[in-house]
């Protein structure tokens, strides 16, 4: 899941630059965020970055567990066929542009392709973000690189895109 620090420990150091750049950056272009977009970049994801590596998830979803998670992955329990679905999440408390989307997505997607979401975890210990093990700083690293996609565990410039402001 991708979440973003609660109290930045420099207020300002959230970015300078982003205060500057606040009434340019009202003028970012946002994305209608729809079930039917997600899986569009998703395929898009899978494509560029991924060789269509990622099973694709079962159900794409709007809402994350807190207004501090912008994405999120979840383990489903099919009853029909006694196995475990994915459920990829991101949240329509934010405001999207295609570039964080993509960021958010992509982290999700390590998150599918590497199936540690299926690993036991405590839903707590999942929800406090202690779920990135070294397998996926890995593939994390290996994307940025490759690719310089800039993905990170843990974010704090999607705090300005929050539609409620904390
Ligand atoms: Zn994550």
């Amino acid at each position: 899941m991708v979440f973003y620090d609660k109290v930045p420990r420099k207020p300002i150091a959230l970015g300078e630059k982003v205060c500057q750049n606040s009434r340019k950056n009202m003028e970012e272009k946002f994305i209608k965020l729809t079930k039917k977009k997600l899986k569009t970049v998703f395929e898009k994801c899978n494509s560029l970055y991924f060789d269509n590596q990622v099973p694709t998830p079962k159900y794409f979803e709007l809402w994350t567990p807190s207004k501090r998670i912008a994405g999120w992955v979840r383990c489903v329990w099919n009853k029909t066929s006694k196995s475990r679905d994915a459920a990829l999440h991101i949240s329509d408390q934010f405001y999207w542009t295609e570039e964080n989307l993509v960021k958010t997505m992509v982290h999700e997607m390590i998150h599918l392709l590497i199936e540690d979401y299926k690993r036991p975890l405590s839903f707590w210990r999942r929800l406090l973000g202690k779920d990135h093990e070294q397998d996926f700083k890995d593939k994390m690293n290996e994307l940025n690189e490759k690719y310089n996609l800039d993905i990170a565990i843990r974010v704090k410039y999607m705090k300005k895109y929050m539609k409620k402001k904390e």
